[in-house]
């Protein structure tokens, strides 16, 4: 029987003086956080709370995440991370859905739990950083001896994340111990060496959110590593946390390296302190990444993944590298590309292809995934269970949902999500590809390409820019430009300019909102 608490503890046992965690300036031993996390669970057992029960993080990065996190799984109990930019009625879903009976949540945002506490189960609710009304304080709810640890097995549940909910409402996604300590310890071995205990991680992926906390938190807290959260993104904190703290990994998404390298002073700052750097959750534009390489002259490595595999399946790594690409699927896992009838579709000699001169209908299809990592299932729904595995040779297969190919090198491509497809006069088009060449305009800091409903087209183009300050730029130029480099039908005919785009809180587009603005407009457009 092993599971992620028994991991944690063998760091314990292995490296009890070294650094766990660091937080402004201030540092936890690996003995220090063990003690609290007992503490925290022994809180949790005076409360009735025991194993299976759920207790909802609703927490910044900070290292009481940390705390409430391994002291609930100390506990025998499992995790469900809530956004801490959600508010009362983004939670009410996830409380009642999950039937968490304990809500740790920062001090200003116990009001919303508050809001719904009569409509779900919970009873108890942990404020950090202040006092809240009908809230016990963090410091208050750790008992004064730890617990022993309750034991839990290998394929029992640990963490119950949910989708962003940007195709319906969100799901409860089951990840057992096994899959998210698999998923650590691959994402570890990337690292030239593996994790060093001396290695200090770079916090400022959200905590809530799978790709945080798998490969930043976790798989560098069972290696002995250090963990320096940070609770909000901001570009300068970033740089200078890198530099104050010479840190060693860094892990983003593409929003924060672009911010990174449109930030004004960033020359000031030395980071090559960063031994391994890593994008995922979405696209890494290549212009991001070779601009990035040249400010900082630190490589970036793109990976990828789903909070339903844990969420890391494939990656680039030193020695395996190549820029487009996804990178590899990790040791010990299998992907496939399938087409509609579930058959493999042949991969190409060597990718990137050039998109224009290849007719990507013919090379491309679902990306499918069967490996340790993949989620035991969506909580109590049967149906989406149902359409999110197929079963074939006697293995279960997660559909990603997304369009890609491979090469003969095993190196993957992913195209665009499936859904965000444009069919526009019945030829198709990714929108990942018209990003990829605005990302390459030296007037663009920032863009995104949606479809839109066309009367004659079914859908068409539209481009939405944020042009770099004072630039000189038109939509007309943005268009030409697009159309001297593109197909015409793939060209945005309508491009607007606007000052940020939505994102959500990891870094992803919401294109869902971009639509909904365009549909809000009535279709106006520059
Ligand atoms: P929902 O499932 O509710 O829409 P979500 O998209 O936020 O939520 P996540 O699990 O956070 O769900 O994101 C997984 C998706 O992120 C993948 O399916 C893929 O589309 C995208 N993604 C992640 N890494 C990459 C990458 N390197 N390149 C392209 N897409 C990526």
């Amino acid at each position: 029987m092993t599971n992620m608490v028994q991991d944690i503890a063998a760091a314990v046992e292995s490296y009890p003086e070294e650094t766990a965690v660091g937080f402004r300036g201030q540092e936890w031993s690996y003995e220090q956080l063990w003690g609290m996390t007992g503490q925290f669970a022994a809180g949790l057992a005076d409360h009735g709370i025991g194993p299976g029960d759920r207790v909802a993080v609703y927490l910044p990065n900070l290292p009481q995440f940390v705390t409430a996190f391994h002291g609930t799984l100390h506990a025998g109990g499992i995790v469900v991370p809530m956004n801490p930019q959600y508010k009362t009625r983004e939670i009410s879903h996830l409380l009642a859905d999950s039937g968490a009976t304990v809500v740790v949540a920062l001090a200003d945002l116990v009001p919303f739990v508050d809001a719904v506490r009569d409509d779900t189960d919970v009873e108890h609710v942990v404020s950090v950083g202040g006092e809240a009304e009908g809230a016990i304080p963090f410091e208050e709810f750790l008992a004064d001896e730890p617990a022993a640890v309750v034991e839990r097995d290998d394929d029992d549940v640990a963490v119950q994340p949910y989708t962003s909910g940007t195709t319906g409402k969100p799901k409860g996604v089951l990840l057992t111990h096994h899959n998210l300590a698999w998923d650590a310890r691959a994402t570890a071995k990337l690292l030239p060496g593996g994790v060093d205990p001396d290695d200090k991680f770079l916090g400022v992926l959200p905590l809530f959110h799978i790709y945080g906390m798998t490969v930043t938190m976790i798989a560098t807290l069972f290696e002995g590593g250090g963990y320096y959260p940070l609770p909000a993104w901001d570009a300068e904190d970033t740089l200078s946390a890198i530099e104050a703290e010479q840190l060693t990994v860094m892990h983003g998404v593409p929003a924060m390296f672009n911010d990174l390298i449109n930030f004004d002073g960033a020359d000031d700052y030395d980071i090559s302190s960063i031994r391994f750097a890593n994008s995922g959750g979405s696209s890494l534009p290549i212009e991001v990444m070779r601009q990035f390489e040249e400010t900082f002259d630190v490589e970036l490595y793109e990976g990828y993944g789903l909070t339903e595999t844990s969420p890391v399946t494939h990656a680039n790594y030193p020695g395996a590298r190549r820029p487009g690409s996804i990178g590899k699927p990790l040791d010990g896992l299998e992907a496939r590309i399938v087409d509609d009838d579930f058959e493999d579709v042949p991969p190409v000699a060597e990718g990137p292809v050039d998109e224009e001169t290849v007719d990507l209908d013919e090379i491309t299809g679902e990306l499918v995934i069967h490996g340790p990592n993949v989620m035991q299932g969506y909580y109590g729904l049967p149906e989406a269970n149902e359409e999110a595995f197929t079963e074939a040779d006697g293995k279960r297969w997660f559909h990603t949902g997304d369009v890609g190919y491979r090469d003969e090198d095993d190196f993957y491509y992913v195209v665009d999500r499936e859904k965000h497809m444009i069919v526009t006069g019945g030829y198709n088009v990714y929108p990942r590809e018209v990003e990829e060449l605005l990302f390459e305009h030296p007037a663009i800091a920032d863009a995104a390409v949606v479809g839109i409903p066309d009367e004659r087209r079914g859908e068409t183009v539209k481009a939405f820019v944020v042009p770099v300050p004072d630039a000189d730029l038109t939509p007309d130029d943005v268009r030409e430009y697009c159309l001297e480099n593109l197909a015409e039908y793939k060209h945005p005919r309508e491009v607007a300019f606007i000052d940020e785009l939505p994102r959500t809180t990891t870094g992803k587009v919401q294109k869902f909102e971009l639509r909904e603005r365009e549909a809000d407009a009535g279709g106006d457009s520059e």
